[in-house]
């Protein structure tokens, strides 16, 4: 059985084409900067890397670029679609609609139609890359994969707002959180390379890429993560503000004439590192700006690693201890200066990072980078979303 897993983020979008038996991918890829100018497509198979550089300017563009290359005469892997058993969509925000893996049809896109505004970044774009999906491959039989599923097991406490209690039964407003098969993936994969069972192991999973969220996981369980209702909460993030006093969203829809919904749309497409650097919502710009001096990109980066940094203290305290923090996805798994600047200074904790091992490029294996006198384990884990999103559409099919 073959499955091909889209993961169609906000800038960028990830597939692979997973053989069950053996689950490898037996092609995998990137689409990059999805949106702004440069857009580049990477397929990796037959051991080679084949570079598109083509202008990408929505996601169903880059689908059909994927589509194209996964059953190119060269490149490609599968002789025609029929090779492919079924497809894997990851989807970002579920609300209370959907609490599983769902099956694709035409009810379920409704439900998914309902609750896009969840996450505007995200499910506008799985649902692109659901349609176009299916009119390429309409007998194919596709999976719904929920990144809050993982987010489940939080208490009560940890995932209720404090607004009236009728209210959040009525209309189920609370926290889901997101990038749950990230999470969970990497807090299992720690417990491999630690040797310890998941239930015996206190893990702080700090997943950081364009768009960014940090979970306690006691136990293998999630008991708590900094996204919310939406992916808008917690850290600040490539265009997004991440946690802001409410009132002062009322004063600047007032101030600048906003309506709410503009308001909304300008603290998750224009905040976050684009909006205080100026410069880029891409920590690659960010990183280059800030070595040319650029203050404000600087900035952006010194907010984002104090952000990291307290959400990391305070689920020390939540978790009552810490054996292991994770980082992973595009940021947390390529920039060591990050992860310096989030777990300075928190010697006093037990946490001290060997900067030689830190600084060791990312090579698609696990890297310990912790020094030897920390107490706390500091991994790099590349995260593998696809296979879990794979698993659980096989799982769904059977
Ligand atoms: P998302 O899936 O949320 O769009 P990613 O996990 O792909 O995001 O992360 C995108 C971010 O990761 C960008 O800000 C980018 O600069 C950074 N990033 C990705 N790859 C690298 C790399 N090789 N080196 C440095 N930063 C990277």
């Amino acid at each position: 059985m073959k499955i091909l897993v889209i993961n169609a983020g906000s800038s960028s979008l990830k597939y692979q084409l997973i053989d069950m038996a053996t689950e490898e991918a037996v092609a995998k890829g990137t689409c990059e900067r999805i949106g702004i100018a440069g857009g580049k497509l990477t397929h990796k198979a037959h051991g080679k890397t084949y570079e598109i550089e083509k202008e990408l300017p929505d996601h169903t563009e880059a689908i059909s670029l994927v589509l194209k290359e996964l059953t190119d005469q060269e490149a490609g892997v599968v002789a025609s679609m029929d090779e492919i058993d079924a497809v894997g969509h990851r989807v970002v925000a579920s609300g209370e609609a959907f609490t599983k893996t769902t099956l694709v049809d035409d009810g379920a896109m409704k439900l998914m139609d309902e609750i896009k505004d969840l996450a505007p970044l995200h499910n506008p774009a799985a649902i692109l890359g659901v349609n176009a999906c299916r009119k390429v491959m309409p007998d194919k039989k596709m999976a719904l994969v929920f990144d809050t599923s993982f987010h489940q097991t939080m208490p009560d406490y940890a995932k209720l707002y404090a607004i009236d209690y009728d209210d959040y039964k009525k209309y189920q407003v609370r926290r889901y959180g997101a990038h749950g098969t990230s999470h969970k993936f990497v807090a299992g994969e720690a417990a491999k390379y630690l040797k310890k069972k998941p239930e015996e192991l206190k893990i702080i999973t700090c997943h950081l890429g364009n768009g960014s969220s940090i979970s306690a996981v006691d136990g293998g369980k999630c008991v708590d993560t900094s996204m919310g209702f939406t992916p808008l909460a917690g850290v600040p993030m490539g265009t997004r503000s991440g946690d802001i006093d409410f009132a002062a969203v009322e004063y600047l829809c007032h101030k600048k004439g906003m309506t709410f919904d503009e308001g909304l749309n300008y603290l998750n497409k224009k905040c976050g590192m684009l909006g205080v650097s100026g410069v880029s919502s891409d920590f690659r710009d960010l990183s280059a700006a800030a070595k040319q001096k650029n203050d404000r990109a600087r900035l952006a980066l010194d907010m984002f690693e104090y952000d990291c940094k307290k959400y990391v203290g305070s689920y020390m305290a939540v978790l009552g201890g810490l054996d292991c923090v994770v980082f992973t996805a595009g940021v947390g798994e390529n920039t060591p200066a990050v992860r310096t600047g989030i777990l300075s200074n928190m010697e006093a904790f037990g946490i001290v990072l060997d900067e030689t091992k830190n600084a060791l490029p990312n090579d698609g294996t696990i890297h310990e980078i912790s020094a030897k006198s920390s107490k706390v384990k500091v991994l790099v884990i590349p995260t593998n979303e696809e296979l879990v999103i794979a698993r659980e559409t096989a799982a769904l099919l059977a």
